[in-house]
């Protein structure tokens, strides 16, 4: 399915919430880097997918009622063999949900340089905007974050990106290499031009993109659509 067909189905089931694991595989589509990923019920294939991805992996509950899965102790990182997969597979399962439970087998993605926080929100007078900022304590006490209405040029982008406090975190800091970013400059772009083609999105969350000297990966994702 391409990505306005799932759009259109999500729509017409009433769904407008994309699981993590949806979100990531549109993501994907349109050529944002994510680990490798499969989703499984059961533990028999949960082993598979975690010999097929390639240790060490991350598993996460996936169900429609889990927004904040670390919270909820949904997120096992860092496992590093069968007996590993084995017990964070029967811890999962026993969180409580409502809604049909999944699993998401992901590759661990190593360690970035620092974690960036990607989205999109749909203004009321203005349309879509895309928002830039760096995770953690940065975005969440400080709202160190940057905006800008949809479509963006390229020059838009690496205002959002060099205009924020942070930024000295991206440039070398305390001689950690820079950060790729040329890299979050595309994908800002991609973005725009996604939310640009694709009215029916009302929301996108990236959070976290980690980022590296080269390249990024969108390890979480959430996507929202307008209601019908
Ligand atoms: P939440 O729903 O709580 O936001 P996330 O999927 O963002 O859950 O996972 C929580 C944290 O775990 C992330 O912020 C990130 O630091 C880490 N994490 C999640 N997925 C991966 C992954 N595939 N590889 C490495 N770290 C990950
Ligand atoms: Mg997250």
């Amino acid at each position: 399915m391409n990505i306005t067909e799932v759009i259109k189905d999500k729509i017409k089931a009433n769904q407008t919430v994309l699981t993590e694991f949806e979100s990531k595989n549109l993501l994907q589509e349109i050529g944002i880097e994510i680990p490798a990923q499969a989703l499984t019920s059961t533990k028999e294939e949960t082993l598979s997918a975690a010999e097929k991805v390639g240790y060490p992996i991350v598993l996460k509950l996936i169900a429609e009622d889990i927004v904040h899965k670390s919270d909820t102790g949904a997120v096992k990182l860092n496992l590093k063999n069968k007996k590993e997969v084995e017990q964070a597979y029967e811890d999962l399962m026993k969180i409580p949900s409502q809604t049909e439970k999944n699993i998401s087998v992901q590759k661990m993605a190593v360690e970035p340089i620092t974690e960036l926080i990607i989205g999109m929100t749909t203004d009321p007078q203005f349309g879509p905007a895309l928002m830039f900022g760096i995770g953690g304590i940065l975005v969440e006490l400080l709202e160190d974050v940057s905006f800008r209405i949809a479509p963006i040029t390229e020059y838009d982008a690496k205002e959002m990106i060099h205009e924020i406090k942070g930024f000295p975190i991206l440039d070398g800091y305390r001689g950690k290499p820079k950060a790729d970013i040329n890299a979050i400059v595309e994908v800002l772009l991609k973005i725009s031009d996604l939310v640009i083609k694709h009215e029916e999105i009302k929301e996108m969350d990236l959070n976290p993109v980690f980022i590296y000297e080269k390249g990024l990966v969108c390890v979480d994702a959430r996507i929202i659509l307008k209601k019908e």
